[in-house]
């Protein structure tokens, strides 16, 4: 598990808020909740393997969906799989200049991304540092484990937020429950898999800003 800082700064802290510090729940002293996002095809335009920064859209209503999970007073957090990274097809270097792209994309409407985390790793990696079968690669659940320590999340109160059914399988292991947006690959993934069988999300939402609607209806 690597954690991108969304600042240019290498702190462990998160960044000092642009937007009003995180006022907890109420009667959530210690445990927050959080709502993770995926990012390829949740938060940004899915085209494959980020490789170029111009290449990069961050979606109109990934900004509101973030802001809004700002003001519920839960952590917004994204977690993502890049073995692009092991696969050789970019450095690590780009993942983190993205990361720093996406929160300010989002900043600068508003929204605040507490941390993004990510993995670079496959099992089949070219490049040998990141060839493992790691704890971190979704649905394995290394990323959200790694937030909840840094955080405090309680994670079975919390939500993931994806267009893959890797997403939907991450919230169920750690007993958070699973948004699907149609956006990105997920209406593929829900055409093709809705019928199968099988572990389903707990709601399908067409887009993350209407994915946060339903949460902040059902917490
Ligand atoms: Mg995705
Ligand atoms: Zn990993």
């Amino acid at each position: 598990m690597t954690r991108s800082s969304p600042s240019a700064r290498s702190s462990k802290q998160p960044r000092p808020a642009a937007h009003p510090p995180v006022q907890p729940e109420r009667g959530a002293s210690k445990e927050r909740r959080a709502v993770f996002f995926d990012r390829d095809g949740t938060l940004n335009e899915e085209i494959g393997h980020v490789s170029d920064l111009e290449q990069f859209r961050v979606y109109p209503f990934a900004a509101r969906a973030v802001r809004q999970v700002n003001e519920a007073g839960m952590l917004a957090i994204v977690v993502t799989n890049q073995s692009g990274v092991g696969r050789g097809l970019f450095a690590e270097s780009l993942v983190k200049k993205t990361h720093r792209r996406l929160t300010s994309r989002i900043a600068a409407k508003g929204g605040r991304l507490d941390a993004i985390f990510y993995c670079p790793h496959h099992p089949e990696a070219l490049v040998e540092q990141y060839r493992v079968a790691c704890a971190c690669r979704k649905p394995a659940p290394g990323l959200l484990e790694a937030a909840a320590k840094q955080f405090g999340i309680r994670l079975e109160k919390s939500f993931v937020v994806g267009d893959r059914y890797v997403d939907v399988q991450l919230a169920h292991r750690v007993g958070a429950r699973s948004v699907l947006v149609l956006t990105g690959v997920g209406t593929n993934e829900w055409e093709l898999r809705r019928a199968a069988g099988g572990e389903q999300p707990d709601h399908v939402a067409g887009n993350a800003d209407e994915a946060v609607g339903w949460i902040l209806r059902n917490l």
